[in-house]
């Protein structure tokens, strides 16, 4: 599943970084060392992106992990067929924010100073965190992109509500990602501090009041506990990193993504 998921992604790379061999035996390895065992680390059982411990074994690895298995609002999901685009505006009011980037040996995870506002259906959800997978978690009539990064945010009820924003090569660096990619923590348990705010409009090139194609639908976190609830919204519109930014990324990142699951009767 893993591999299959993977040809297209690599085939938008360039065959320099191939050369080398497989991203992910390029990476630093984030996924290969157990996060309970790492300084800084969430406790709890540890889980991988393949192995024993992989995607399929998440729901048998803990109790409080049974929806990963037998939920019926999975997330990541295909787009573009059950679930469709629809025209509609973001309605998240983005703010400037100092950040915290910080390598859970899962992924590197943003943690935000300041929060921005995602409006939905009148509700408001403050955003947390943002952080990364490779290759995208959603896909798109099969279609995988080489990164996304997702957004999460909490209403004041705890309610979750996650803005995924795919990441594509393009022929240009992309002067606003640059600041953070130039500083990625390698090494699980490392955190860099941007005290400086960083501009999530400008880095997520957002476009105020403008409609877009998004995806939206009930869903569930990617990871474990895999619980649902979680209101997703898709941006269709990609971000462009250059082919040496995505390298870069990825060798941090490693393989960091949870295979599609059944839409079952989500619409
Ligand atoms: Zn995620």
């Amino acid at each position: 599943m893993r591999r299959s998921l993977l040809v297209p992604v690599l085939s938008l790379l360039a065959p320099a970084l191939l050369a080398g061999g497989s991203l992910v035996a390029q990476s630093h390895g984030p996924t290969a060392k157990p996060a309970s065992n790492v300084k800084g680390a969430p406790a709890g059982p540890h889980w991988a992106y393949e192995g024993a411990e992989g995607p399929h074994a998440w729901g048998r690895i803990d109790a409080a992990w049974r929806a990963c298995s037998v939920g019926r609002e999975q997330s990541p999901i295909d787009l573009g067929g059950t679930v469709m685009a629809r025209q509609g505006r973001i309605a998240e009011r983005f703010v400037s924010t100092p950040l915290v980037l910080f390598n859970n040996g899962h992924t590197v995870q943003a943690a935000l100073e300041k929060a921005s506002t995602l409006t939905i259906d009148g509700t408001p959800y403050a955003s947390l965190q943002f952080h990364f997978h490779h290759p995208s978690e959603h896909t798109v009539r099969g279609k995988a992109y080489p990164a996304e990064l997702h957004l999460v945010h909490k209403s004041a009820k705890g309610e979750l509500a996650v803005l995924g924003i795919f990441i594509e090569i393009g022929a240009r660096e992309n002067p606003a990602f640059e600041a953070l990619i130039a500083k990625l923590p390698h090494t699980s348990g490392d955190s860099v501090p941007f005290k400086a705010p960083v501009d999530l409009a400008a880095l997520l090139e957002d476009r105020p009041g403008a409609d877009e194609a998004v995806y939206a639908y009930h869903g569930s976190l990617t990871t474990p506990p895999c619980s649902e609830g979680v209101r997703w919204t898709v941006r269709e519109r990609p971000v462009a990193v250059s082919f040496r930014q995505m390298q870069r990324l990825v060798a941090v990142l490693g393989e960091s993504a949870r295979p599609v699951q059944p839409v079952f009767d989500r619409r």
